[in-house]
């Protein structure tokens, strides 16, 4: 079948980056972020100039639709959409949720394949078509971006498709998501997939298709690439590639392989990719998720060159191993930065380098506590920056805050620990005994926020080499059938242990506040 000839949106001269680490990437286990992290996500997310954010899905908790309308309102140049299903409450809380967006949009979903209807929908195909229909309509009434999801594109009929997204895109769609949910798609074929839809949706050229993909064979970058040469202008992705199960596909080597191959492509995005390593820096410190050393693009080892022969050649020219330069990417060719004689100024300056908004952080508090951190330790890194003014913005409007602690062990008497905690705003104190200072430290803790989780993971790692390095300890805690994590950052191994505890027990105390409907969907 023929197309209206020459498409003017796939040919359009750029792919769209659509970033869903605040909404898929958050649902994967562990990596629940507060509203505040997101909101410092979302910063940093229009700093990369990513062109839309799924700021989350509005009508799965009041917690998420306040993220998305906080975001919404922060950020000015991306379009900012909330994830709603085709229900007449989802899709009214998302459009009220993007209110405030100089740029809103809504993002409507529902499951095409014959699986998700027979056992998930109990819907037949034409009821499915219509809610799609009852809802992008609706919705169009309001907002002028409406995407639309085929949820399990990849595994549904393509000719129901086909007969589905014709009404869809009548009744207003603006952009057409054919996501592979399950990581299922193979490239040739999912590139197949949109060829063969576009050419049989009747005004498939006045709509941007977009490609979703999760990373289960480890083909979600592939696959995405492979829609682009299909015409796929809008690529939905997450920062490290965090996600549902295995992840989805990951922004930064999606944005990277466009740019080293657009000998090839022929097409790019418009992300700063200056902006890439701050922000997988700064998502790795919000979930406390480190990425392996050989992630590419921001792994700390994807641009090392261990083999002398490999060696020898960079230093001839750096281009006969390296296919990209890290500054591209935002690596700062001198992590070393500041100490003990820098200024305000430079301090301000270098929060910006690293992705954090100044406006967002009490800068002066922060100083302090740099200044504090350079009196202990001779050399200041960016990575200990990071953790110090995360630090402090996880710690703000806490419910439980540590206000001192105070440990002692010797010989002859078992670890002890006195803990002086605000319980929201109310100084409690607590002493304990235990098997060692962290673990008296621990039950001290526990007495007094009045929960007793189970301790599930526990990790001390030295951000920064040396004894007097910052130590981060990131913790998993478990209490009425919910898991969430902790992170906690300072000189003192200890102090780091309790802050990381303290860290946990604010995210519990929040999730059960949240008290999220149990949906039963995730989204595609
Ligand atoms: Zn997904």
């Amino acid at each position: 079948m023929a197309t209206e000839g020459i498409d003017p949106v796939t040919t359009s001269d750029y792919v769209r980056i659509f970033d869903t680490t605040l909404r898929d990437g958050e649902q994967s286990p562990g990596a629940t972020m507060n509203v505040a992290e997101k909101v410092a996500i979302a910063r940093q997310l229009e700093r990369l100039n990513v062109d839309v954010i799924e700021a989350g899905f509005a009508a799965s908790s009041d917690g998420d639709f306040e993220s998305v309308r906080r975001v919404a309102e922060t950020v000015t140049t991306p379009i900012v959409l909330s994830l709603a299903r085709t229900r007449e409450l989802d899709v009214d809380r998302a459009l009220k949720a993007v209110e405030g967006a100089r740029n809103p949009g809504i993002h409507i979903f529902i499951a095409t394949s014959d699986i998700h209807l027979k056992y998930k929908l109990l819907m037949n195909r034409e009821e499915v078509l219509t809610s799609a229909v009852w809802a992008v309509e609706r919705a169009s009434k309001h907002m002028s971006h409406v995407e639309f999801s085929c949820e399990d594109a990849s595994r549904s009929d393509w000719d129901y498709m086909v007969s589905l997204l014709r009404e869809v895109v009548a009744a207003g769609a603006t952009v057409i998501n054919l996501p592979d949910t399950t990581g299922h798609a193979i490239p040739e074929e999912y590139g197949r997939m949109f060829t063969y839809i576009r050419e049989r949706v009747p005004g498939a050229g006045k709509v941007r298709w977009s490609a979703h993909c999760h990373n289960d064979l480890g083909l979600a970058v592939a696959n995405s690439l492979a829609a682009i040469q299909n015409g796929v202008r809008q690529i939905e992705c997450t920062i490290n590639g965090i996600g549902e199960r295995a992840g989805n596909t990951s922004m930064e080597e999606v944005v990277m392989a466009l740019r080293t191959r657009k000998d090839l492509f022929g097409i790019e995005s418009r992300v700063e990719t200056r902006q890439i390593y701050p922000a997988s820096r700064l998502l790795c410190q919000v979930i406390g998720w480190p990425v392996p050393p050989n992630k590419p693009i921001v792994g700390d080892n994807a641009f090392a060159h261990e083999a002398g022969i490999h060696q020898d050649g960079v230093l001839k020219h750096k281009l006969t191993y390296e296919i990209m330069k890290p500054e591209e990417v935002g690596i700062p060719s001198n992590k070393l930065v500041l100490g003990k004689h820098s200024g305000r100024h430079a301090f301000v300056d270098r929060l910006g380098q690293l992705g954090v908004d100044a406006a967002a952080i009490d800068v002066n508090k922060a100083f302090a506590e740099f200044k504090a951190l350079c009196d202990k330790k001779k050399v200041v890194y960016d990575d200990d920056i990071l953790a110090l003014v995360t630090e402090e913005s996880r710690r703000r409007g806490d419910f439980y805050e540590l206000a001192d602690l105070s440990v002692s062990s010797s010989n002859s008497s078992p670890p002890r620990a006195e803990i002086v905690m605000r319980v929201g705003g109310e100084e409690r104190r607590s002493a304990a005994t235990g098997d060692g200072m962290v673990d008296a430290c621990y039950k001290a803790i526990y007495q007094l926020a009045g929960v007793h989780p189970v301790l599930e993971r526990y990790a001390v790692k030295a951000i920064t080499g040396g004894t007097d390095a910052l130590g981060e300890v990131s913790c998993l805690v478990r209490h009425n059938g919910m898991t969430v994590p902790g992170q906690g950052a300072h000189s003192d191994i200890v102090m780091a242990s309790a802050l990381a505890l303290i860290n946990a027990l604010n995210r519990l105390k929040s999730a059960l506040r949240r008290n999220p409907e149990q949906l039963g969907e995730e989204g595609p």
